[in-house]
């Protein structure tokens, strides 16, 4: 028998960011990793190719909580990193998000200020007052043109699912912009940890009183644990309620396969992140790794993507069957006592890095009576927010 104070479930940003601040006023804690590694999906590591690779996709780390930042520097010197992503279309590649230089390149255009582009997308654009759902969401900003040619297929490459079958959220994620701004994010602060995620992650967890198990299963282990006052669940929240309310239908979420390859060149591509929205191809993006934080080596990794149903949970699927089917189990877990579901899959949401962080903090200052319910509420139902 194990006994612990806290007793935590995943090693990934949620988990890790809890483990810390029990930590942090003197309580033992224990976390259960199912997986050989701790840092969750941000985990990374140095290739064959001396390049520094995210096991599970890039995680470009972007934010406007002042408090978020604050926190993430104290374990990681983060150097400033904006990102940018080309897409191919039409056979060129062209910047996304949408902005003058992608209208200009796709329609051989010669826009040069906001007032002509934002011309431009009113002549283009389909009105939908409420976008509800993702093919209107898109519609409503670009208009037809762009979204066939940018956001249908990939979306459904990406989910096996048409934009109207998903939550205007999931696409209202990409912005679109009025002039040259290129950038992946608008946020204020927007960096890469020197050294990469998985160092980060060491460092918070350092504190002498926090174990780590990994390779053990929480559902394997559960009965020879003991002592704790308090669990947090960072897992699929169906799975800690054994799947009770997917008989017939199932909470869904999107996993990937990753495929790497070593190109023997010095690049493979003009950047680090190339979208592929059309047909011509079934993965939906390449990534080549070392242009993060403009790695040196004679060869290069990349890494094809291609969505999947099977394998980790990755995304949660948000639409409305989804969040009803999610609902019965929030409803479920509001009952338990000193059991709390924290982090994207266990709150079935599409969570960015830095409201994990966030949310994760916010709970443990709202059980350690720094924040009030009002404000941890209003703050649980944040809707994942745009990029
Ligand atoms: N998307 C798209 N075309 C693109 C990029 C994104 O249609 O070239 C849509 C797609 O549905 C995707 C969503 O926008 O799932 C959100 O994109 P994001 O880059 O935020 O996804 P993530 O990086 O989290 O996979």
């Amino acid at each position: 028998m194990t006994t612990t104070d806290i007793l935590i479930i995943g090693a990934g940003i949620s988990g890790a960011v809890l483990a810390e601040r029990y930590a942090a006023i003197g309580k033992k804690v224990l976390i259960l990793e199912k997986r050989d590694h701790i840092g969750g999906n941000c985990f990374d590591y140095l290739d064959e190719n001396n390049i520094l690779v995210s096991k599970y996709g890039a995680h470009l780390f972007h934010t406007n909580h002042e408090e978020v930042w604050k926190y993430v520097n104290r374990f990681a010197h983060w150097y400033k990193w904006e990102h940018r992503v080309l897409a191919k279309v039409d056979g060129q590649l062209v910047p996304i998000p949408v902005n003058i230089k992608t209208v200009n390149q796709i329609f051989d255009l010669k826009i040069s200020t906001e007032a002509e582009m934002e011309e431009w997308l009113e002549k283009n654009r389909i009105e939908f007052t409420n976008a509800s759902n993702g093919e209107e969401a898109v519609l409503n900003k670009l208009g037809y043109e762009l979204y066939e040619k940018m956001f249908k297929h990939y979306t459904k490459k990406q989910w096996d699912k048409y934009p109207e079958e998903l939550d205007a959220s999931v696409l209202e994620r990409i912005p679109v912009r009025k002039n040259f701004d290129d950038r992946y994010f608008s946020d204020k602060y927007q960096a890469l940890p020197g050294g990469g995620y998985t160092k980060m992650f060491e460092r918070i967890l350092s504190s002498p009183t926090i174990e780590v198990m990994l390779n053990t299963d929480y559902f394997d282990v559960k009965d020879e644990i003991s002592g704790f006052t308090k669990l947090f669940y960072t897992g699929p929240i169906d799975r800690f309620f054994e799947f009770k309310h997917s008989l017939e239908d199932k909470l869904e979420y999107r996993s990937i396969n990753f495929v790497k390859e070593t190109v023997d060149r010095e690049y493979f591509q003009e950047n680090s992140v190339v979208n592929y929205p059309g047909l011509e191809v079934d993965f939906t993006r390449i990534i080549e790794y070392k242009h993060f934080g403009n790695q040196i080596s004679e060869r290069t990794t990349i890494v094809k993507e291609f969505t999947t149903d099977e394998g980790e949970p990755y995304y949660p699927v948000p639409n409305a069957r989804n969040s009803e089917i999610y609902e019965k189990y929030r409803e479920e877990a509001e009952q338990l006592k000193d059991v709390y579901f924290v982090g994207r899959l266990a709150n079935y949401k599409y969570f960015n890095m830095d409201q994990a962080f966030k949310n994760a903090l916010e709970l443990f200052a709202l059980l350690e009576g720094k924040i009030s319910r009002r404000r941890w509420n209003s703050y649980g139902k944040e809707k994942a927010r745009k990029i």
